[in-house]
């Protein structure tokens, strides 16, 4: 158990100490982002770029039978009729 020299708190570990020092008893900001306290500010910026929409999937008509085909398919799924996608 560790106890706090200046309000004689106990805590668990030596590094909850340093914490609950740099959070009640410094006022020197620098010591406060060591221990560690600014991290929810951090933390909710980065939440908003984690929601992309993702673009709708590109489909193309394969020009034999029109059937849906998707970019990079080697061979029409309708007529089985070779695709080239050179020319895209
Ligand atoms: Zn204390
Ligand atoms: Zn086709």
């Amino acid at each position: 158990m560790f106890d706090c020299p200046t309000c004689h708190k106990v805590l668990k570990s030596k590094r909850s100490m340093e914490r609950h020092q740099a959070n009640f008893h410094s006022a020197d900001p620098l010591a406060k982002q060591k221990a560690g306290t600014v991290d929810n500010a951090s933390n909710n910026a980065s939440n908003e770029t984690l929601e992309l929409e993702t673009p709708p999937e590109q489909t193309f008509e394969c020009g034999a039978c029109n059937a849906k085909i998707t970019r990079g398919q080697e061979k029409c799924p309708g007529c089985g009729e070779a695709l080239d996608w050179s020319g895209i």
